[in-house]
């Protein structure tokens, strides 16, 4: 069994990380680091620190923290010899997960930059689909309530929290996989709200590598039915991936996929690289987010009221 701390007692860590890790065969929670929450029956401890001092046989750390705070946690995970989980995005800038890679090496530890939105059952079959076709149009469009999924979460309009990114970024984190050849940033437009420092709507204008128009909206104040849909048209078909990954139809008719979540994929994988001690630090949806932020139009939006 792999010992595995948990980083940051949050609603990601509560509603995935601490029941998939109970369910795995791979895993063992031994004790948990997070400044006010705690979870009885787990030894908590305030911070990470704390934790690596008193609890000697830890093997890894599950990051579940905002990102903000991440990268100084995972480097002193990654200094300690200890394996490394982190929750999407795996920082707040690129730079900083790069120098990640760079210990992680030096360590020969796993580090393992997640984007669980990859392991959902209908990614791999709509890349597999896809792989084999000539792709001549794609459209995303990823609308949720902030109010409803992320009540009173700040850190997301604070510098480095992502806004409509934080979500925006598992659609990205998709494309990126099943789209081959890699994708161009050409054009992009963000809302800012007067009293917040990161996006709350972004639409992107993409070209894949064959040159054919990606279109990815994303809005965070949809009320209503709420979108997290991929549709791709091919020379051969549409595909639409839908509900985050989980659904996948070709031309209207539903396909029949694998039935383990995202999270015990997420772990199963987790536990292969710790197990050969490799790293998975795959940058691509993050450059996407930062080329956004780099070329941006900026639109100015009334101040967002939680
Ligand atoms: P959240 O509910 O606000 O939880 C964040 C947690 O970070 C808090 O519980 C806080 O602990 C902890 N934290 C803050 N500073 C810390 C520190 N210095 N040391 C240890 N813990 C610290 O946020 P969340 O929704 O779980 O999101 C966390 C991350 O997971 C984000 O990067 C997000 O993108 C990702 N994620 C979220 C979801 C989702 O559905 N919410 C899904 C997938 C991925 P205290 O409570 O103890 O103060």
């Amino acid at each position: 069994m792999i010992r595995v701390a948990i980083a940051g007692l949050g609603k990601i860590a509560r509603d995935q990380h601490v029941p998939v890790i109970a369910a795995s065969r791979d895993f063992e929670l031994a004790a948990i680091a997070s400044p006010h929450s705690r979870l009885d029956a787990v030894k908590c401890y305030d911070d990470l620190e704390s934790l690596l001092r008193a609890e000697r046989n830890i093997d890894a750390v599950a990051l579940c923290t905002t990102p903000q705070v991440r990268y100084d946690m995972a480097r002193l995970a990654l200094e300690r010899g200890l394996h490394v989980l982190l929750e999407k995005p795996p920082g707040v800038t690129i730079s900083e997960v790069q120098a990640l890679v760079e210990i992680a090496k030096r360590k020969g530890v796993a580090l393992f930059a997640s984007w669980h939105s990859r392991h959902a059952a209908a990614v791999e079959p709509a890349r597999a689909w896809l792989a084999s076709r000539r792709i001549t149009n794609v459209s995303v469009a990823w609308k949720e309530d902030v109010r409803v999924w992320h009540p009173g979460q700040k850190w997301i309009w604070k510098a480095g929290g992502l806004g409509v990114f934080d979500p925006g970024i598992n659609a990205l984190s998709i494309l990126t996989l099943i789209l081959p050849g890699g994708l161009a940033l050409r054009e992009a437009a963000l809302s800012f709200p007067s009293n917040c420092e990161t996006p709350i709507a972004a639409e992107l204008r993409l070209t894949t590598a064959s040159g054919s128009p990606v279109l990815v909206e994303l809005d965070f104040l949809q009320t209503g039915p709420q979108t997290w849909d991929i549709t791709a048209e091919t020379d051969d078909g549409r595909l639409t991936l839908s509900m985050g990954g989980t659904i996948l139809q070709i031309d209207g008719k539903p396909i029949t996929t694998g039935a383990k979540s995202e999270y015990a994929n997420l772990y199963d994988h987790f536990a292969a690289l710790v197990r050969e001690r490799r790293i998975d630090v795959d940058l691509a949806p993050f450059q996407l987010v930062a080329d956004a932020l780099l070329c941006g139009r900026h639109i100015a939006a009334p101040a967002f009221l939680d």
